[in-house]
């Protein structure tokens, strides 16, 4: 009797174990075939932009000319297309109004593709979003010609004859120093933001475009197109890696940081003064020369008293940056006057001033 008993409980076991044993079986391969539909929805785009190739050589024989060849439908002219550049300049956003899902059945896109490392599609009830990730940091233009919008990726070294990277210190959740209610990375950012203005090229009516979220392009005498790169154009959070890194990559010819003094406790004081940190490892000296012009000019259109130049070899931003830098602490936010003074627009525009024409005639001296 209990042997039939353990033999009825060994075979009800067996029967759980194999029922539980083929359950994860397809389970696990469900989720292996749910893992393979995401992957290839991924990559379905490029692949397609791939297998259009032909039928648009056909068509439109400049279209492998370009990265990417897109063709307008009728109610949407190439003016309504947005295209964002992401702040790593690695990835791209297009976004095209009034276009459905099958889009591209209709529209085919095509283009070579270099560079690009993957593209998907996304349609929402307003339109459809194309996100382009390269495999590099680039920079894109974009052609009109008829219904036909090219868009075209650029190494920033091929297309401009020097780069600057000017860095809006803190953002986002850090906030920098804070007295009398304002905070450092608001100041920083505002001064960058003139540094932008200042740095703008006129807008001239081209053919070719660049999209230029995220730098500015000016002519620079003897020298040429120059590349004005910016680690934030608006409050928030970049990590210090983020920033350097944008600078080593593209790679930037100079490197400048703003930011707000304190005192070490924070409280106020009367203590008060431009200070510039320069990189005391940088064999060149280029660091130093550089950071010793950026301090000149802002002492003489600020008329602030003179902290001098600072060795900042601990600060991560200058000892990785592999060109020469120079981070300016522009004054004081602990001392009430000098703080007020910096929360002006005037004095800001002073700041933006002295910094764009430091950088300017930085550049001139080391391309002798
Ligand atoms: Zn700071």
């Amino acid at each position: 009797m209990e042997q039939k008993l353990l033999n009825i409980m060994a075979g009800v076991m067996c029967i759980f174990t194999l029922t539980l044993v083929s359950v994860l079986y397809i389970f696990q391969g469900s989720s292996i075939l749910a893992r393979q539909q995401a992957r290839d929805d991924l990559g379905s785009i490029l692949a397609m932009v791939a297998k259009q190739r032909d039928q648009m050589t056909k068509d439109d024989p400049q279209a492998l000319a370009h990265h990417l060849s897109l063709t307008m439908p009728a109610q949407v002219s190439s003016s309504d297309v947005t295209i964002r550049q992401e702040d790593d300049l690695t990835r791209f956003q297009i976004r095209i109004p009034g276009i459905s899902s099958s889009y591209f059945l209709d529209y085919p896109m095509a283009g070579n593709c270099k560079g690009i490392r993957d593209m998907t599609y996304v349609a929402s009830g307003d339109g459809g979003i194309i996100e382009l990730s390269c495999d590099g940091v680039y920079v894109m233009s974009k052609t009109v010609k008829g219904d036909h919008l090219y868009l075209d990726l650029d190494r920033p070294s091929s297309v401009f004859d020097a780069m600057f990277v000017v860095d809006a210190g803190h953002g986002g959740k850090d906030s920098g120093a804070i007295a009398g209610g304002i905070e450092e990375k608001d100041l920083n950012l505002a001064i960058v933001q003139k540094i932008r203005e200042k740095f703008k090229a006129e807008a001239e009516e081209k053919d070719t475009t660049y999209v230029e979220d995220q730098f500015s392009v000016f002519e620079e005498k003897g020298i040429g197109k120059v590349g004005v790169f910016y680690t934030r154009c608006s409050d928030k959070s970049v990590g210090l890696e983020e920033r350097v890194s944008l600078a080593n990559r593209l790679p930037a010819d100079l490197f400048l940081s703003v930011h707000i003094n304190s005192t070490a406790t924070g409280r106020a004081s009367t203590i008060n003064g431009t200070a510039v940190m320069y990189k005391v490892s940088d064999s060149s000296g280029r660091s130093k020369e550089f950071s010793s012009l950026v301090l000149d000019k802002l002492l003489a259109d600020l008329k602030s008293k003179s902290k001098g130049l600072i060795a900042g070899d601990e600060i991560y931003i200058i000892r990785t940056a592999n060109m020469p830098v120079a981070l300016a602490e522009i004054g004081f936010i602990t001392n009430d006057e000098e703080r007020k003074r910096m929360a002006s627009d005037g004095y800001q525009e002073k700041c933006a001033g002295a910094i764009c024409s430091a950088m300017e005639e930085y550049l001139q001296k080391v391309h002798k």
